[in-house]
């Protein structure tokens, strides 16, 4: 935690045990411009386990949101200069966990692979014991994770167990070659299955950008969640291998390059 960017906060006042009560975050969103059209977005008050980037893509002739954040402040509010209505975005979700899809809500275009379940509810929690049950983390995962799952709150009086992650309503689904046309950068969709049903990463060949999504990223991949499949995932770490590409900016953690990708993808294959 950075002491500049948190102000004393209260404790919450609902009588579950006391822990240090957790500060109030100036700001919930970080922002950050990789290049003329790629902007990450990310909350640096969660849990690296469930801080999840989020990737605004701007287009000539429409914007785009790969994924949304866990949904504890209104991304929609906190970011005008990226999101506002004169420059509506369509969100697309990588796969339906909730540190991803969070406020998908507050959009009216959220494209998504039908074999994700966007629209069932109460599926997330800050609160590592109860997001364990709902998504199905290992007795190991959750032993190594703190009893909560953020180390400050949005605003005073915020009650970290009364996070819900709302449900979204998708209104295109999404299959394999789909491609999304931005006017000046085109997005193929390749559904990877694995970590989840309905896993996706978005491919802009032209300029060999992957945005992978929890398919690949530089830290442990989770392949034993409700809905994970080890033999798909494996089949995925095949397919990627084969993939033309400069950079990869993934669900979490730093983007990486093909070289990179390539170990990710093998120390999968010969450790799983
Ligand atoms: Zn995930």
């Amino acid at each position: 935690m950075e002491a500049a960017d948190v102000q004393d906060g209260q404790a919450n006042s609902s009588g579950t045990p006391a822990a240090t009560p957790l500060p109030v975050a100036r700001q919930w969103f970080t922002a950050t411009r990789i290049d003329q059209a790629i902007t990450l977005i990310t909350e640096p008050h969660v849990h690296p386990f469930l801080r999840s980037n989020t990737w605004h893509v701007r287009g000539r002739g429409r914007d785009l949101l790969i994924d949304t954040g866990l949904g504890v402040q209104s991304l929609r509010a906190s970011l005008p200069g990226l999101v506002s209505t004169d420059r509506e975005p369509v969100v697309v979700l990588t796969h339906a966990h909730p540190d991803h899809m969070g406020s998908a809500h507050e959009f009216t275009e959220v494209w998504a692979h039908e074999a994700e379940p966007a629209a069932a509810a109460g599926r997330g929690s800050l609160m590592t014991g109860n997001l364990a049950t709902r998504i199905g983390m290992s007795e190991a995962l959750v032993a190594a994770l703190p009893p909560v799952l953020i180390d400050a709150i949005p605003e005073p009086g915020y009650q970290v167990e009364n996070y819900e992650l709302r449900p979204a309503r998708v209104t295109r689904t999404l299959a394999e070659a789909d491609e999304i046309d931005l006017g000046d950068r085109v997005l193929r969709v390749l559904h990877l299955p694995g970590h989840s049903p309905g896993s996706i990463a978005l491919l802009d060949e032209e300029n060999g950008t992957l945005f992978s999504g929890d398919v690949i990223y530089d830290e442990l991949l989770l392949d034993d969640l409700h809905g994970s499949d080890p033999t798909a995932y494996r089949a995925t770490m095949n397919r990627l291998r084969t993939l033309e590409l400069k950079v990869v900016h993934a669900g979490h953690e730093p983007s990486f390059s093909r070289t990179r990708l390539h170990e990710l993808a093998n120390t999968y294959l010969n450790t799983r």
